[in-house]
């Protein structure tokens, strides 16, 4: 108890503890029966069952997730904290990529509730960190964050920058969201499996790249040669650029977005200056599935954005898929293969797989499933948070 001088305090109403007891990570605003009276958004605060037990503590926050737990055991939150756990974080990139036979310089180093550090996400891109903030718990905390990765990762990082404009709850009420906090990196080209992207954290989407679909991006690879190949949502073209890389014959990729087309052009160009076999079109997806021409391409990789943002959206979200992927099913060439994703992390993965199997028996193929793929091992699942289990993807055969 070296703490309480500092941290505010919470006390749940009673039976309401037994998920903290199993370790989950979140308190709802129900279960709490008072709270310290000045207590503001971002304190760190002690919580305490109805018999006065001490059970975890975290950070306090307005709205329905009202404490992201940050530790069970009863310790300060300072920067020694913070080291502490980037440092275990540190070890397990380490272990992930121990055996890498190829090299990758871009990864998650923090996973929010999959590192014990809810609200916190910390993506790697060779010498620079990009930071986001969930919670102004996190934010209020940034500056010793950033120098606590600093510290952990000695020269591998030289720069950190904050990226939480869009992340922030309440964000308006806070200042300095995107920027660098630590060095300034002139550097933007990452490597990912000995690959090249450019990366751009302060305008592009999330932190500038999706990382979780790197195992998934080496499948793609694998599956490749010799295919014509149709990446659909491409945003900087990660797939596509695999594909190439994997001797596909043809590759075309596909965004909404005229920004992730140019993305998209740069990384092609970045690994592949001379190559003529990829095109890119800015296009609605579902209007490109409608207009292309049946069988002609016999690998389509379908990764759209998150179709289900809360959970009063997955039936409508259900939906989408199953309209996006019939197109596709009905489409592909005979003996194609599907890379199919939904990354809401409000749907399931059996609610997913009935979407996928009712676009099948829509499209009257004959199809089997040859790998049933998930986010990439640095964005790890906690087992006490199944919540965290938000990438799901299948790869389908289609006769
Ligand atoms: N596959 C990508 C990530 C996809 S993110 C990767 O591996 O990195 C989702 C992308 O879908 C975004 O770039 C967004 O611009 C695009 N998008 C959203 N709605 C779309 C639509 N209706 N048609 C085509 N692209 C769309």
């Amino acid at each position: 108890m070296n703490n309480s001088n500092k941290a505010r305090k919470i006390t749940l109403k009673r039976g309401k503890d037994a998920s903290l007891r199993r370790f989950h990570p979140w308190i709802f605003s129900g279960a709490i029966q008072s709270y310290d009276k000045d207590i503001v958004d971002g304190d760190v605060v002690r919580v305490f069952s109805s018999d006065g037990e001490y059970l975890a503590t975290g950070h306090y926050q307005r709205g329905s997730i009202a404490v992201r737990i940050l530790s069970f055991d009863d310790e300060e939150i300072d920067k020694e904290f913070w080291k502490r756990r980037i440092a275990i974080a540190s070890e397990l990139r380490h272990t992930i990529f121990y055996n890498a036979t190829k090299e990758t310089n871009m990864y998650r180093l923090v996973h929010g509730e999959g590192d014990n550090l809810s609200g916190l996400i910390v993506d790697v891109y060779g010498e620079t960190a990009v930071m986001q903030a969930h919670s102004t718990g996190i934010h209020r905390s940034r500056h010793d964050i950033a120098e606590a990765i600093v510290d952990v990762m000695q020269e591998k990082i030289t720069s950190v920058y904050y990226k939480s404009a869009t992340t922030l709850p309440y964000a308006e009420e806070s200042e300095e969201r995107d920027g660098f906090l630590i060095g300034k990196t002139q550097e933007n080209v990452a490597i990912e499996n000995g690959l090249k992207f450019a990366i751009d954290w302060e305008k592009g989407q999330k932190t500038g790249f999706f990382v979780d679909q790197r195992g998934n991006r080496n499948l793609a690879y694998q599956y490749a040669k010799g295919r014509k190949v149709l990446n659909m949502f491409c945003y900087t073209g990660g797939f596509s650029v695999y594909a190439l890389s994997g001797g596909a014959e043809l590759v075309h990729s596909v965004d909404s977005s005229a920004k992730a087309i140019d993305i998209t052009r740069q990384n092609i160009d970045l690994n592949f200056p001379d190559i003529t076999v990829h095109e890119a079109y800015a296009e609605d997806a579902f209007k490109f599935l409608q207009r292309m021409e049946p069988e002609f391409y016999d690998m389509i990789i379908l990764d759209p954005p998150a179709f289900a943002k809360h959970l009063n959206a997955v039936k409508s979200a259900l939906r989408g898929y199953t309209r996006l992927n019939a197109q596709a099913i009905a489409k592909i060439a005979h003996g194609g293969i599907l890379f199919t994703f939904s990354c809401s992390q409000a749907v399931n993965k059996e609610q997913f797989r009935l979407a996928v199997f009712t676009a099948a028996a829509e499209a009257k193929r004959k199809v089997r499933i040859l790998h049933q793929l998930h986010q990439a091992p640095d964005h790890p699942i906690n087992i006490y948070h199944p919540e965290g289990e938000y990438l799901k993807g299948l790869v389908l055969y289609v006769e």
